[in-house]
């Protein structure tokens, strides 16, 4: 896959057995009702940016002057933090999820997820 590439992929979260609250990134207790039992399920197609921040100075292995950083709300709880695919971020906007190159970690290539905007 190139760098440039991105695909299509299901974003999972965690649900809880005990109460059926769903949450990310994983915790070894449900941070409702300290439950230690889950399972995996997939949030929602679409997410809106919350907020976003615009990095000029990255960290080493990001090739990408300025990265867009910001925080998706998937619905019920569900907030990630990731690069944003525009140059043009807006408050509100509607993205989803995507799987591409994220950046060079040690000579290695590191993929996983960041959020494209639906309107392009
Ligand atoms: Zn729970």
């Amino acid at each position: 896959m190139s760098k440039e590439q991105v695909v299509e992929k299901d974003f999972m979260v965690y649900r809880c057995k005990s109460c059926g609250r769903k949450f990310y990134p994983k915790h070894d207790r449900c941070p409702y009702c300290k439950a230690t039992e889950f399972e995996e399920v997939k949030a929602g197609d679409t997410c809106t940016l919350i907020t976003y921040t615009k990095l000029y100075v990255l960290p080493e292995g990001i090739e990408m002057p300025p990265l867009t950083l910001g925080i998706v709300d998937f619905g019920e709880g569900i907030r990630a933090l990731g690069q944003i695919m525009t140059d043009d971020p807006k408050i509100g906007m509607k993205l989803k999820p995507v799987w591409g190159f994220l950046r060079k970690i040690g000579g290695e290539d590191y993929y996983g997820f960041k959020f494209k905007p639906i309107e392009e």
